[in-house]
């Protein structure tokens, strides 16, 4: 459920008209619904009743500071896989303390600093990371908590760019390495084994994936109990898919209730962490863009808009398919069959295909379902400045980013003397 919606033939966010926004900020430009963010998180950290839990919100989805903000102040912690990502967690007014770092190729720095500020709890992905872990942690006299991140080898049944649990993907430890390293882990200097974490994918439609890796992961835990190390965190992840055209996800409710299950059956005491990203800010969020252009063609027709796959990668990259509306409904124009396509000097540059809409040249459209993985995968490619994004909170709005100009794109260069 989200905050989007027409009143009468025009599209709001929570209270706020879409047109006013894009009258006063100008497109491309991302909106967010408090409201919408505020009410994913809490459909997770309730679902959990009493079992102790954390819910650390994926950064990597959108990690714009107000959004970190307003999920702090709920208590929501935070999962990252940068010191770039730290470092906005701190500027959002998160403490250390309640964020999980993951990711596949930390740095001696990231690691350094994660560890002098007090990080939770670092996901291990491989063998050289906990020998290079402890080495740095022993020079800082610390003794950091680590998580394993298994691959249990698990299909998600998602996109392959976001499949992470499969034997073949680069992510975590081979299943069948795990006791052999939580057994060099527990001998290592500067090292506490204190948890085991897996995340299998992204954009998943079904609980049985997330199920049968729990099982795998609890077997786990069970067979290092018998060499004598206890673990007493256990991070599930993220992943939850959202409906961004058919799918039908399960609820986060739904979601926890069959972890809850089967974390009661097996008798599980450990403190549970869910990294749910997209499915908190997925529908929090639409692109709004104005239409330059319309374009008969000898096959389908173009609306040629200002946004681009620059501002939105995910159809470029995975053909994710997003709902284009328009944000005016009143206008009275003829409807007609477009490719809504961006300024950008490439074939792949489209955001959608096949599109009935009733449009004409400045008419404004909303991307929906583009909170999580928009803005944070936008870049500058053909000169062109990042959009804007707002955060609606009830009758008002606010600009939580600026627009880019393009000076503020080469200030960083310089010519040769
Ligand atoms: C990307 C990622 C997440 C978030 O995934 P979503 O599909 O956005 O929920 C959580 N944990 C880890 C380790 C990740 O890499």
């Amino acid at each position: 459920m989200d905050h989007f919606g027409y009143r009468q033939d025009q599209l709001f966010a929570e209270d706020v008209s879409l047109s006013l926004i894009a009258e006063e900020v100008g497109t491309p430009c991302y909106v967010y619904s408090r409201a919408t963010l505020e009410r994913h998180y809490r459909a997770f950290d309730s679902a959990f009743g009493d079992f102790p839990h954390s819910i650390c919100y994926a950064v990597k989805a959108n990690g714009n500071l107000a959004v970190l903000q307003v999920l702090e102040r709920l208590g929501c912690g935070f999962d990252i896989v940068s010191g770039g990502e730290l470092d906005r967690v701190l500027a959002a007014g998160g403490r250390a303390e309640q964020v999980v770092f993951s990711g596949v190729g930390k740095s001696t720095a990231e690691i350094r600093d994660a560890l002098s500020r007090g990080v939770r709890i670092l996901s291990v992905e491989s063998e050289a990371e906990l020998e290079r872990i402890s080495e740095v942690s022993q020079r800082l006299g610390k003794e950091a908590a680590v998580a394993l991140r298994i691959n249990p080898d698990v299909d998600p049944g998602t996109h392959p760019y976001i499949a992470t649990g499969l034997r073949e993907n680069k992510f975590g430890v081979p299943f069948v390495d795990a006791v052999r390293l939580y057994q060099k882990a527990h001998a290592l200097k500067g090292i506490r084994p204190a948890g085991i974490a897996c995340h299998i994918g992204s954009q998943l439609t079904q609980v049985t994936p997330f199920c049968d890796a729990l099982e795998k992961v609890l077997d786990l835990v069970a067979e290092l109990k018998t060499h004598g190390i206890e673990l007493d965190h256990l991070d599930l992840g993220g992943g939850l898919g959202i409906r961004y055209a058919d799918e039908n996800p399960p609820s986060p409710g739904d979601y926890i209730e069959a972890l809850l299950a089967t974390l009661r059956r097996r008798g599980c005491q450990m403190h549970v962490t869910l990294e749910p990203g997209r499915s908190i800010v997925g529908n929090a969020g639409v692109l709004l863009t104005q239409v330059e252009y319309t374009k008969a063609g000898p096959d389908q027709d173009f609306a040629i808009v200002d946004a681009a796959m620059n501002d939105l990668l995910r159809p470029s990259l995975y053909q994710a398919w997003h709902e284009v509306v328009e944000v005016n409904r009143a206008g009275g124009r003829p409807t007609h069959r477009y490719d809504v396509v961006g300024p950008v000097c490439e074939s792949g540059d489209w955001l959608a295909r096949d599109r009935m809409l009733s449009i004409a040249s400045g008419d404004f459209l909303a991307i929906r379902s583009s909170g999580a993985y928009g803005f944070v995968m936008s870049s500058n490619y053909n000169a062109r400045p990042r959009p804007a994004e707002v955060m609606v909170d009830g009758e008002s709005f606010h600009i939580v980013r600026e627009r880019e100009s393009t000076a503020s794109l080469f200030a960083g260069e310089h010519l040769l003397p």
